[in-house]
């Protein structure tokens, strides 16, 4: 029997813990971002696999009994998932989870922003990747850009104490914007962050060249507002966070270019039950097998907990010294395996 505590939980070979869950409730989604989903079609996980919000929850039980105390939904986009609030009730009465949050794009946000608060969300992070509603036709493929916007008033309006905006910038693609955004953000008291556009799987356009930096986003922030200071934080934040000389703060995921596997404490669920280990994780323990085999939650407990143990995972880090960096799957791995689609682990 492994040895965990609830305090204290498995940690891997890095001295990691598992603090974090990502739980992806879907892969489905109602955008085609072409840095996730650019393709024309998508080969979707069969809907008897996808984990029913019960099995999701004795999941969530599990996990935080090996230490597990923050959880985010994500997908594909959650709010696909019909009646959400119904989870997050589940999720937010177990005591041991502190924190509850969700990824979402936004578009079905300001009908369920008001639910989901109630039912005990704590954070919402909404991906914003620009103000322009045709740059949004021609990128994600979508006309809902006002939507979205209105999903991120209504979730200030529900009293979430925290709303991030997300948004990954890319060379040629929104790169101009990073002060409109900053400047969108302060104004609806949302904390910006831009993120490195990733080489993931899902990212088949990707390329070096289209990478903006965290260097350079901060050196465009700086050349507005003057100099910007790195805020301290807990070492586990996958954001740098920089403060304004006025006190504003902005983050910055700097995974591509200085990726911080060597504090990551984040294991993800796939939509169908796949314990993943790492972004990159090829490999995934099966646990829809577990839940529906009829195995204890003691001996689920055990499988994750030694598949935690074993873990080596520093993904972004071994993409770092590639001497010639490409994309990570060409569209035909993918296809060979949805599971490698960043839609379907939750990005
Ligand atoms: S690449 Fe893997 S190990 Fe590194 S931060 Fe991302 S999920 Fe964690």
């Amino acid at each position: 029997m492994i040895a965990t505590t609830r305090l204290l939980g498995p940690s891997d070979r890095f001295g990691r813990p598992l603090r974090n869950l990502r739980i992806s409730v879907t892969d489905r989604c109602n955008l085609r971002c072409r840095y996730c989903m650019p393709e024309a079609e998508y080969q979707w996980l069969p809907r008897s696999s996808i984990l029913s919000f019960e099995e999701i929850d004795r999941l969530a039980g599990i996990f935080s009994g090996l230490g597990v105390t923050k959880v985010r939904l994500t997908g594909g986009e959650p709010l696909l998932r019909h009646d959400l609030p119904t989870l997050v009730r589940l999720l937010s009465a177990r005591d041991a989870l502190s924190d509850l949050a969700l990824t979402t794009n936004g578009v079905l946000l300001a009908r369920q922003a008001e639910a989901l608060r109630v039912a005990g969300l704590t954070r919402v992070t909404i991906s914003l990747d620009t103000l322009r509603p045709e740059r949004m036709r021609e990128f994600a493929r979508s006309s809902r850009h006002a939507d979205v916007i209105a999903g991120i008033d209504a979730a200030r309006a529900a009293g979430f104490p925290s709303v991030k905006l997300n948004t990954v910038v890319i060379r040629g693609f929104n790169d101009d914007e990073i002060l409109e955004l900053l400047d969108f953000a302060f104004g609806r008291d949302l904390e910006p962050r831009f993120i490195e556009y990733m080489d993931v799987g899902g990212a088949t356009g990707w390329s070096m060249a289209q990478v903006v930096s965290q260097r350079e986003i901060v050196e465009t922030v700086a050349r507005r507002y003057g100099a910007v200071k790195p805020v301290q934080q807990s070492q586990w934040a996958p954001a740098e966070r920089f403060a304004l000389p006025d006190g504003r703060t902005f983050g910055v995921i700097a995974s591509t270019t200085a990726p911080f596997c060597r504090t990551c404490d984040r294991g993800r669920i796939t939509a169908d039950g796949t314990f993943l280990l790492c972004l990159y994780g090829e490999q995934g323990l099966d646990l829809r097998e577990l839940v529906r085999g009829g195995a204890t939650d003691a001996e689920i407990a055990e499988r994750i907990a030694a598949v935690w143990q074993a873990r080596d995972d520093r993904g972004a880090e071994a993409r770092l010294g590639l001497a010639e960096r490409g994309v990570l799957h060409r569209i035909e791995s993918l296809r060979a395996d949805p599971r490698r689609e960043m839609h379907t682990r939750g990005g």
